[in-house]
């Protein structure tokens, strides 16, 4: 066997210098900027306009933006490790940067027409945060039985309906929201338009208190005939189910990465605390059951880490990424609902209360099992694939 002919393939996990500089500036940021302030977000549940200019001044609110608009010009797997970096201190600093980045800069870049970037991507990049309007009260899983509406106006469409559960709500000014323009023709009549914050018609309302990711908003968007110009269809009309699917289909690996993030973070934690904790006289750690423990939950992470760079460099390299993409956030919500559960345990008495890191860590992994498409729906997505 000869050894010029074999060109060596990189491990998953090894980053490119750009790369590996983006992630540790991630990190260090969360770490001096955001941990001192992650208890206080979390129990007023709220993020401040002061640290959201500085998450657009590190540059990772246009992370793949190209650069002639202002942005990063990176990649998706850039959004996924400042995805994954921000979450292992905040996960709910994780998930704002995540819906503007693979879900509605994504979406623009995608299917936007030339004016449309040229009106949102620099200001995206500069100052605006995006929201992703799907879900509505009585459509989850289901989400084309969509109820809410768009009628045509003259130059401008009418939008009537209700949103509900729509992250950044409060601290968003740009709204992709997914209306049926004609409902006889079912999921063939969803468009997805561009609504601004103030347009007539359109208001924010009731924000969600909630178990986990409490600083990141929820909310109930109301439309009361909300006038939207024909200039802020995306996409093309009738075709919004392929804006929905195909942008969700991409941010769930986005999801697979904050759930790796959050798991890193608690088993970072868990590792400081049972070298510190003493019980019979020596550290906890030096337990055999309890270092076992945490190499099990080190291998999780790892094994959730691979399935999720391999679906985001899939989809980077153009290749089908669907059920890799599926496997990851559930496999992803998974590891971060156990792992945090296991910090819990190795805490003890101290994991339950909030004066501790791990109990948010607990109540934020559940919502990985929840949103961008539930556990059952990424199973069906993946027997679809493998079973046909
Ligand atoms: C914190 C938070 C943030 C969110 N952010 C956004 C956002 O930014 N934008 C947005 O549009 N939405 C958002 N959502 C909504 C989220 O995507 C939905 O809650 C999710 O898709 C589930 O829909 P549902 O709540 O209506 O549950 P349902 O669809 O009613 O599901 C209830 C249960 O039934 C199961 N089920 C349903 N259908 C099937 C089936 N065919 N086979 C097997 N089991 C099934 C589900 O797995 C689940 O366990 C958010 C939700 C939360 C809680």
């Amino acid at each position: 066997m000869t050894t010029e002919s074999h060109t060596p393939v990189l491990a998953l996990t090894t980053l490119s210098e750009d790369e590996r500089l983006f992630r540790d500036s991630v990190y260090q940021f969360a770490d001096r900027e955001i941990r001192p302030h992650v208890r206080e977000m979390d129990e007023h549940a709220k993020i401040s306009r002061d640290l959201i200019d500085k998450l657009f001044e590190l540059g990772v609110m246009g992370i793949e933006i190209p650069e002639s608009y202002g942005g990063g010009g990176a990649s998706f797997f850039h959004s996924v490790l400042a995805v994954e970096a921000l979450s292992r201190v905040d996960p709910s600093i994780g998930v704002l940067v995540d819906v503007q980045n693979t879900l509605v800069i994504n979406a623009l870049l995608r299917w936007g027409s030339e004016d449309v970037k040229r009106r949102y991507l620099p200001k995206m990049a500069a100052s605006m945060v995006g929201a992703y309007a799907l879900s509505e009260a009585g459509s989850g899983s289901d989400a084309f039985a969509m109820a809410t509406r768009a009628s045509q106006h003259g130059d401008d469409w009418s939008i009537t309906g209700r949103k509900l559960w729509i992250t950044n709500g409060n601290e968003a000014d740009l709204f992709i929201t997914f209306a049926n323009v004609n409902p006889d023709a079912g999921y063939r009549g969803i468009t997805a338009f561009l609504v601004e914050r103030g347009m007539p018609g359109f208001t924010v309302g009731k924000k969600e208190d909630k178990l986990g990711i409490r600083a990141s908003s929820t909310c109930e968007l109301l439309f009361e005939e909300c006038r939207v110009p024909r200039a802020n269809v995306l996409g093309d009309v009738g075709k919004g189910y392929k804006v929905a699917i195909e942008t969700l289909n991409e941010g769930r690996i986005g999801i697979g990465a904050q759930m790796v993030g959050l798991a890193q973070g608690a088993l970072d934690h868990t590792i400081a605390y049972i070298k510190e904790r003493r019980q019979f006289g020596k550290a906890i750690a030096e337990f055999q059951a309890v270092q076992h423990q945490v190499a099990r939950a080190a291998t999780d992470i790892e094994a959730a880490r691979l399935l999720v760079y391999n679906a985001a460099r899939l989809r980077d390299a153009g290749q089908p990424f669907l059920a890799e993409a599926a496997m990851c956030k559930l496999f992803a919500s998974e590891v971060a609902e156990r792992v945090t559960s296991l910090a819990v345990n190795l805490y003890g008495g101290y994991g339950f209360v909030k004066d501790y890191p791990v109990e948010k860590l607990y109540r934020d992994a559940k919502i990985g099992q929840i949103y961008e498409g539930t556990s059952n729906l990424q199973l069906e997505t993946i027997a679809k694939q493998i079973v046909g």
